[in-house]
């Protein structure tokens, strides 16, 4: 039996990926720059190198027999030409290459007629001084390329800040992204398998400060049609992609209830983190399955209502958890901590989901549970 799972990435998704697939019986090799990477801790071996190195990858693929990554930074040239050679890499290098030039996926999605905010490409000064008269303010401008939880985005308000956000997106290929005055952001997580089968989760609310993630709600709370618009335009782009995995796709709620799709991750996804308490199958477990083209799990949850709140870090220095007890009193409660070993300001140390009969129920929980650790 092929059981060997190889993951680009060492991070917390990986860590998660890599506990279902020791949960099924896989050996899993990673690739992180860090030694003792999250996932590397509970990994059968791991390789210490960049995601993009070439080497790295060749030696992760002659220990696996199923390639897969968990950050989209990697190197999809190499990876193709792996899966030339008769490697399984899921999702597919091609998609990888879609997805990882923000740019290219936003064309690809346009041209796939999914709908996306306006979006034009920017090469210096002057063409953001064009695209802000065309688009109007504000305006987000984005790097392209290596870019996660909005650490790529500079909004753009008036002329004065084109020149601070082109100075910290300094030296990256950039494009201008219309501002979407959204009413809420919602996401859903997709799978398919390597024989085609697919199965979707909840369509559910996420809210992101300063860029980034903090609190996912699931289902998410709007109206039935709301859901089933998010479901057609999920299922439209899972039609146009190609290759096997857990896809997330964020999406835009606008005013007047259109659906827009913002990004889609080709990989397990923060707004799919709640999967792990609050449905049969988690969305880790659905990707082992998928990639290594075993049946799907039920996606239905088993709680009516679910909310994961982020544990983002909120100083610089050594990690160490303080307050667990305190929030594991609390029924419903559970915490994931990704081992880190640094802690740095908003970097994403761990997670609580809640499961309850209600949102409010599991959200005032949550935030508790959130106020008594310390990390
Ligand atoms: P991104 O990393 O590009 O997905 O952006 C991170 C977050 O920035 C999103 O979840 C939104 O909260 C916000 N954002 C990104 N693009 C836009 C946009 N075109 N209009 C309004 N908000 C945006």
């Amino acid at each position: 039996m092929k059981n060997r799972i190889g993951i680009i990435g060492g991070g917390q998704l990986g860590r998660m990926l890599a506990f279902e697939a020791k949960k099924m019986g896989f050996y899993v090799t990673v690739i992180d720059p860090t030694p003792q990477s999250p996932a590397g801790q509970v990994s059968d071996y791991q390789i210490v190198a960049h995601y993009k190195d070439e080497k790295a990858i060749r030696e992760l693929a002659e220990h696996s027999d199923f390639i897969t990554f968990e950050c989209e930074f990697t190197n999809a040239e190499e990876l193709r030409a792996l899966s030339k050679n008769g490697t399984s890499v899921n999702p597919s290098a091609k998609t990888l290459s879609i997805i990882k030039d923000k740019l290219s996926q936003k064309k690809f999605l346009k041209k796939s007629k999914v709908p996306v905010a306006d979006f034009i490409e920017v090469k210096n000064r002057n063409d953001i001084l064009s695209a802000a008269n065309f688009f109007g303010y504000p305006f987000l401008l984005k790097a392209r390329f290596d870019a996660y939880d909005g650490r790529g985005n500079a909004l753009i308000q008036n002329e004065k800040d084109i020149d601070t956000g082109f100075g910290k997106l300094k030296g990256k290929e950039l494009y201008v992204e219309k501002f979407v005055p959204f009413k809420k952001e919602l996401a859903i997580m997709v799978a398919r398998n390597t024989k085609g089968e697919i199965a979707t989760y909840p369509v559910v609310e996420t809210v992101h400060k300063n860029n980034i993630c903090h609190t996912v709600s699931a289902p998410a709370p709007v109206d039935e049609i709301v859901k089933k618009r998010a479901k057609v335009v999920a299922t439209k782009v899972m039609s146009s992609l190609k290759g096997a995995g857990v896809f997330g796709i964020e999406m835009f709620l606008t005013k007047n209830n259109q659906v827009l799709v913002n990004e889609i991750a080709p990989r397990v996804h923060n707004s799919g983190h709640y999967t792990i308490e609050a449905c049969v199958t988690s969305q880790f477990e659905q990707h082992i399955r998928a990639i290594t083209g075993l049946p799907l799990g039920k996606t239905d949850m088993i709680m009516p209502a679910a909310v994961m709140v982020n544990i983002l870090g909120e100083r610089v220095g050594a990690a160490r958890t303080e307050g667990l007890e305190k929030a594991l009193k609390i029924p419903h409660v559970a915490v994931h901590i990704y081992g880190k070993i640094e802690t740095k300001l908003e970097r994403k140390m761990g997670h609580i989901t809640v499961i309850g009969k209600t949102i409010n129920e599991a959200y005032e929980k949550a935030t508790q549970a959130r106020q008594f650790i310390v990390i």
